[in-house]
């Protein structure tokens, strides 16, 4: 115990930044104009304009209503593209054949948007369409309200790994630059993100600085209640958010 809390005590607590390149004001008018529209879950388009109001990088997306729109959209990203079923009644879009990945031309898109108003038959369905980014890792940042206590934040393996094998750390928001750098290094899978027998790691500086750029979102805009970015998809020298939800 002596050890231990010689080791908290001396240990290098670092800093907690304050990036003052964000516009809280644009994120807080989003967030309070959902409220007033009694929205619990946000919609993508008010997430994506949040997450970019706090220069967290997202893939290069476009929200399209018709099949038009949609192909006109994907040719401004340019392909290949993913498209992603979007309406409020859909929450997690793979588990029902919402998500469309690597679509390599305008005759792909017309077809795959064309299978979804049929699946999913409802009025207010819209396309959600998406760079297509192959090849990265894949992780999770997510925010969770806790009474008395403010925001945890997460941090781990994302995608289908983090309901397998639930490899995440949380710590208590606002984390320090030490404390976010300390998380990735806390994982089980820690190796696969510095890079294990020849294999490039990701880019570790880029993490950290989305992990301390969310736990400031949380604690400027309290609000949350929750949210997750999975995945983030990871390279060696970027990361992008592909998928975000947040509840309020
Ligand atoms: P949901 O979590 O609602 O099922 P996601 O948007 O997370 O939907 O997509 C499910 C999976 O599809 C992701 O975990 C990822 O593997 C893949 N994916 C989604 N968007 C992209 C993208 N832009 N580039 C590459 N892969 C993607
Ligand atoms: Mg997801």
């Amino acid at each position: 115990s002596l050890t231990r809390y010689h080791n908290l005590q001396t240990r290098i607590k670092g800093t907690i930044k304050k990036f003052d390149d964000v516009n809280k004001k644009k994120a807080g008018e989003i967030i309070r104009k959902a409220k007033e529209a009694s929205r619990e879950i946000l919609s993508a388009t008010d997430v994506y304009q949040i997450l970019s109001a706090y220069n967290i990088p997202v893939a290069d997306w476009r929200m399209a209503d018709t099949t038009g729109d949609t192909v006109k959209a994907a040719e401004e990203i340019g392909f290949p593209v993913v498209i992603k079923a979007d309406s409020e009644s859909i929450v997690h879009k793979s588990d029902v054949g919402g998500v469309a990945i690597n679509i390599k031309d305008s005759a792909a898109v017309i077809s795959v948007a064309e299978k979804m108003i049929k699946k999913f038959d409802t009025k207010n369905l819209r396309f959600f369409v998406q760079k297509f980014l192959p090849g990265g890792r894949e992780l999770i940042i997510g925010a969770k309200a806790e009474k008395g206590l403010g925001h945890l934040v997460m941090f781990g393996l994302g995608g289908i790994f983090v309901e397998v094998f639930k490899d995440v750390v949380f710590n208590i928001a606002p984390l320090s630059d030490t404390e976010a750098s300390e998380m990735l290094g806390s994982i089980k899978a820690a190796p696969l993100i510095k890079g294990v027998r020849g294999e490039k790691g990701v880019c570790q500086n880029c993490v950290i600085e989305i992990i301390q750029r969310i736990s400031q979102l949380v604690t400027d805009l309290p609000e949350i209640q929750e949210m997750d970015l999975n995945p983030i998809i990871a390279y060696e020298d970027k990361v992008f958010v592909v998928d975000a939800r947040i509840k309020i």
